[in-house]
């Protein structure tokens, strides 16, 4: 087994980019997938799927496997993988850097609403409102089960949530261009966007649409994590990691 061989916890173009330019410059690396999603796009190098069964299971599988270091480069909102990522790899006494896109900030035209959570920014929402929803499968309850909202629900696979008459689903994946979310927002008379701030290029049109549309958004907050070394674009992380492994 190559003495510097490197864990990805990935799911994120992130992720994807840094397998690139590690594999590149001949290093050894597994991409770890969850195995949520049917298609994923798959990393250069080797790819193993599925969860590790909690925090012991990573530690199991990082003993096991004889990594140098691991890089969490999961979504900022998957915060349950990065705490257990945290766990193990100090348990198992390896390096862990995460690999984290900055959030976005509001500009001086935005009109943003924050919540904390997605439950909040459910509960934020006025009477009537018309959304678009772009928070992902998982979490869409709160906002199905208020009889007064409508709108059109995005993600990349369908939820699990029974859909009620007064929304729809649309399922498609990033990256959209400013032209086609202004459109999907007039067309659908949408009057609030909700949205995690996810940061990062791919998602971030909706926003300028929303802008020049004058609409408010209500962007919920990332999930706290764990301390770590943080750099923000897969090039910052594959230079840090050339710090880190070399002699
Ligand atoms: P999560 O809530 O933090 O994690 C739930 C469980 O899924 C973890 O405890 C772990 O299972 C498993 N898991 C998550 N990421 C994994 C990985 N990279 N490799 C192996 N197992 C993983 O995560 P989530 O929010 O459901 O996200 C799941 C995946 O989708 C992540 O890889 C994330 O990067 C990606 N993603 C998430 C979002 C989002 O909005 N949350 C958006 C885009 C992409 P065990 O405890 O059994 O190990």
């Amino acid at each position: 087994m190559p003495a510097d061989r490197i864990l990805i916890l990935g799911g994120t173009r992130e992720a994807r980019e840094l397998a690139s330019l590690l594999t590149a410059e001949g290093r050894s690396v597994i991409t770890s997938l969850a195995g949520v999603t049917r298609a994923p796009a798959l990393p250069p190098g080797e790819v193993r799927f599925g969860g590790f069964g909690g925090p012991e299971g990573l530690l199991s599988y990082l003993r096991r496997e004889g990594f140098a270091l691991v890089v969490d480069a999961t979504h900022p909102f998957a915060a349950r993988m990065s705490a257990n990522a945290h766990k193990a790899s100090a348990a198992a006494g390896l390096p862990l850097l995460r690999l984290e896109r900055p959030p976005w900030q509001p500009g001086p035209n935005d009109r943003w609403v924050p919540a904390e959570t997605v439950a909040a920014a459910a509960a934020a929402l006025p009477a009537g409102a018309r959304v678009l929803l772009t928070i992902g499968r998982k979490e869409v309850a709160p906002f199905f089960a208020r009889a007064d909202l409508s709108g059109i629900a995005r993600m990349i696979e369908e939820t699990a949530e029974p859909l009620p008459p007064n929304w729809s689903l649309l399922m498609e994946r990033a990256p959209f261009s400013v032209a086609y979310e202004r459109k999907l927002l007039a067309d659908n008379a949408v009057t609030w966007l909700v949205t995690k701030n996810a940061g990062g290029s791919e998602t971030e049109a909706k926003l300028v649409a929303a802008r020049e549309l004058g609409l408010p958004v209500i962007m919920v907050a990332r999930p706290p994590k764990p301390k770590a070394v943080i750099q923000a674009s897969a090039g910052e992380m594959a230079a840090e990691i050339r710090r880190f492994l070399s002699p």
